[in-house]
């Protein structure tokens, strides 16, 4: 490598740094948990965790860890191999076919993330005379999909459906042969859910077809936990679903994409991160088996959920906080000022709160906030330990 390259890159990173976008990764030395142990200089800090997507709290259960104890040794640690050279066990068929029940679609097909399913799903199913309509604030994931795919591209404003409507009717005069309308069920840095309702009225208007990626919401949201879909009651006019076991269902890896019988049939054939890539390790499967097991049985966490998503919207609204509205547990403390938003993350460190600030990019100039995200892994106490940090935090740094 040449000095000239590597000084390229050194300006790049200063420039990252120089633009206060350089991200520092924080170590943690437990399990992830409602509380955990953060390593801070050599040392361990205990901390209450407000920023995983361990909604359930499954990350760390007993039964998770148990049937992926119980896969080693029947299973093996790894499979060396792509699906259809020699990489599928029957533990994959039972983890595709169960997300596909729970999803009431005829069939699943697995993936290393669903950063891959995405990146899989869109080149596969449609061609040049095609066109997607893809919501503007969809994860990277899909934009980076869609990319790859030679499908017209229309992009609609987030969650506007004038827009929308007017990208389906710009594509139906370009002369799509078929249309494909693309949405995350949760919009994860707002935490608000899609009108899945209204898109799937304009894709029957239209004859449009839709996509929902439900990474932010399988397992906790809706009845019995089958997503956004279920919980506005379109689940039978959402045609493909993609998600991921990284997040509620155990939040280990993987991705999936439950679908018709022939979708699926074909991602099988074609679907390139599916075809080139190796098979989810034997542990990963049987612990997201396990996990759909629990989370389709778990009213009782989903209302833990649910009791502290409410109380902690309510404690920090009535506070003086401004949240952004919204009905998941992702629940976004605005400071609008992406330094106060660093200030405030800061007092709440003190306090032993571990939270995330984002500013922009990755959310627009002006929006900077703290993005909190309940979960069924904190107790009560911790709820309370973290809306008092919260109020002496905000306090302390003017916010409130
Ligand atoms: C997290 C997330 C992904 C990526 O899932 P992985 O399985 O971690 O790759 C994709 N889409 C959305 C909407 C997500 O929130």
């Amino acid at each position: 490598m040449t000095a000239l390259f590597l000084e390229h890159i050194r300006d790049t990173l200063e420039q990252i740094d120089a633009d206060g976008l350089y991200k520092r990764e924080r170590l943690i030395q437990s399990p992830q948990d409602g509380r955990i142990v953060v390593n801070q200089n050599g040392t361990g800090r205990k901390m209450i965790n407000l920023c995983a997507n361990n909604y359930l709290g499954l990350a760390n259960h007993p039964d998770v860890k148990l049937a992926a104890q119980q896969a080693i040794d029947e299973f093996g640690f790894g499979m060396a191999s792509v699906r259809f050279i020699c990489g599928a066990q029957t533990l994959h068929r039972e983890l595709e076919q169960s997300i596909a029940r729970y999803l009431g679609k005829d069939d699943a097909i697995l993936f290393a993330a669903c950063f891959d399913a995405n990146g899989g799903v869109f080149e596969t199913l449609l061609g040049p005379e095609d066109a997607i309509i893809s919501d503007s604030l969809n994860h990277a994931s899909i934009i980076d999909g869609v990319r790859l795919c030679k499908a017209k591209r229309y992009r609609f404003d987030n969650a506007d459906m004038n827009a929308l409507e007017d990208r389906l009717k710009q594509a139906e005069s370009d002369g799509a042969r078929f249309k494909l309308i693309v949405t995350d069920g949760v919009f994860s840095m707002d935490g608000f859910v899609a009108n899945l309702p209204a898109i799937c009225a304009l894709a029957d208007r239209y004859g449009a077809m839709v996509l929902v990626d439900d990474c932010h919401a399988t397992g906790h949201l809706g009845p019995a936990g089958r997503g956004t879909p279920a919980l506005t009651g379109v689940d039978h006019k959402v045609d493909i679903v993609t998600g991921t076991f990284g997040k509620t269902l155990g939040g280990a890896m993987g991705g999936f994409i439950a679908a018709a019988q022939p979708v699926i049939d074909l991602l099988r054939q074609r679907a390139r991160p599916y075809l080139f890539s190796n098979s989810l390790a034997p542990t990963v499967a049987a612990g997201s088996l396990m996990a759909i097991e629990i989370a389709a049985n778990a009213d009782d966490l989903r209302a833990t959920l649910q009791q502290h998503t409410s109380r902690f919207r309510a404690a920090l609204s009535a506070a003086g906080f401004d949240l952004l509205a919204g009905d998941t547990p992702i629940i976004p403390v605005m400071t609008h000022d992406a330094s106060l938003a660093q200030k405030l993350a800061a007092a709440l460190d003190e306090r032993g709160i571990y939270v995330a600030g984002f500013f922009f990019p990755v959310v627009p100039k002006g929006k900077a906030r703290i993005r909190t995200q309940m979960s069924a892994a904190l107790s009560e106490q911790d709820v309370e330990d973290a809306i008092a940090a919260f109020i002496d935090a905000g306090k302390v740094t003017g916010l409130i």
